[in-house]
């Protein structure tokens, strides 16, 4: 049987507003929380005097196995619908959400938000809805969740579906494309199956949404891009860069650079999965080996493209950047280390040009004296040392980046354009 496409979802929203809970009942619910668990959890509810067995309580026991560092397939957060197998991502406010993102580790392919009805749109709310843009995840589902709390009032869904819509329009979503569902992660309603509870809801159930989701597209039209993850000498091949391909082809025998070093050969032969194969498309993890490229030509954070269309190496660049936390102000002068693709590089920050409303992108102030947390900003930047980078409107997968000082993810951003090192 061929493979389902696959899916990685972020679920986003507010602390509390039963993330974890819907994670939970979806995994039940579509047969991901493997059956001798079930069983295991019947039986030890039943022998605690549980007569009824309850969501609730496989949601504790799995939370419990969690807690005492038993692995079990939870953990994996795997779960399948009739058309997509589904990994759900880290979510923001996890650490190193943001970073994961960015680099490509998580790159999630949609998100669903979850929206507690009795709350409506809160502070982290916003902060996810807003990074999701800047992340550059397309597909977004709503859930307003807890409707049990709220008495299933159609009224209070049609308001939280009216502020919510007016968010994701501030940050140039399109509203009414977005699908809405009231929901009860708690109790089930309308998570695979239509509730009776909501008799004045006719539209899909959230898994429902989910079977419609568009595949992600494979960005194989786009220039080739491979960012080196590391580079191995191998006896009788010599040098095998390791990466995965982001955009378009590798074909053997192509004529291939890498950058910033510059140095350019002939791919001789291309592995994956420990087989030989005679091109390479994007999401491949690849090892590849370059006739005349010498261990020293290729290290981790280089990027392999096309050696007529090479990848751009940045003398200075321009980012839009939104500054998620920091203890103090951000000013001119700045250099923290700058995380875009497989590279970690120290870059300073020449000019800050504009400070930008974060939640519809107009110009509130032209060259501020500084930006802090909750800021949005148009800056220059500059890396202290050879940098590949791309324009995110040309190479999407190759322009965007988190900013990281002192341990923590201060800023996201991406690259609006690129002045190239000659
Ligand atoms: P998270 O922080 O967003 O992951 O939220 P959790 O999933 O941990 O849920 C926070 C609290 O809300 C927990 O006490 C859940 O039991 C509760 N909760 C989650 N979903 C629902 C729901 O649909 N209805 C009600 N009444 N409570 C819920």
């Amino acid at each position: 049987m061929a493979e389902k496409p696959h899916m990685n979802l972020a679920v986003i929203g507010h602390v509390d507003h039963g993330k974890s809970t819907f994670v939970g009942r979806l995994m039940f619910e579509t047969g991901a929380v493997p059956a001798h668990l079930i069983e295991k959890y019947r039986a030890e509810a039943k022998e605690k005097g549980k007569e009824s067995f309850a969501f609730a309580w496989v949601m504790d026991s799995l939370k419990e196995e969690r807690e005492r560092g038993v692995t079990i397939d939870i953990s994996h957060k795997r779960f399948d619908t009739d058309k997509f197998y589904f990994t759900v991502v880290d979510c923001p406010g996890h650490r190193d959400f943001v970073k994961n993102m960015i680099t490509g580790a998580s790159q999630a392919d949609a998100a669903v938000l979850v929206v507690a009805a009795p709350d409506g749109v809160m502070a982290q709310t916003k902060e996810h809805v807003f990074l999701s843009r800047t992340l550059g995840i397309n597909q977004l589902i709503v859930a307003v969740n807890k409707m049990d709390a709220a008495e299933y009032s159609e009224d209070r869904y049609n308001e939280v579906k009216n502020e919510v819509s007016q968010l994701l329009g501030m940050v140039g979503f399109k509203a009414d494309e977005v699908p809405f569902v009231p929901t009860s992660a708690f109790e089930g309603d309308n998570i695979t199956e239509s509730s009776s509870n909501t008799p004045w809801y006719t539209g899909p159930s959230l898994l429902d949404c989910l079977n419609d989701l568009k595949t992600p597209e494979k960005p194989d039209t786009l220039p080739l891009r491979i960012p080196v993850q590391d580079a191995y000498t191998i006896s009788g091949i010599g040098t095998v860069p390791v990466g995965r391909v982001e955009t378009g082809i590798m074909k053997k025998g192509q004529k291939v650079a890498f950058m910033p070093s510059g140095a350019t050969g002939e791919v001789k032969s291309i592995e994956m999965h420990h087989e030989e194969v005679d091109q390479a498309v994007p999401g491949d993890n690849i090892g590849w080996n370059v006739r005349g490229i010498g261990k020293n030509d290729v290290r981790r954070g280089d990027v392999c493209g096309p050696a007529e269309k090479p990848p751009s190496v940045a003398e200075e660049f321009t980012g839009q950047i939104v500054v998620l936390q920091h203890p103090s102000a951000i000013t001119v002068g700045y250099t923290p280390v700058f995380h875009c693709h497989t590279t970690q590089t120290a870059c300073t920050l020449m000019s800050i040009d504009k400070k930008l409303d974060p939640k519809t992108g107009q110009v509130k102030e032209e060259n501020p004296t500084f930006i802090k947390a909750g800021d949005a900003a148009i800056v220059t930047i500059r890396p202290t040392r050879p940098m590949c980078i791309e324009p995110v409107k040309e190479i999407p997968q190759l322009g965007r980046f988190a900013i990281r000082d002192m341990g923590m993810t201060i800023a996201a951003g991406m690259c609006m354009s690129v002045k190239d090192k000659q």
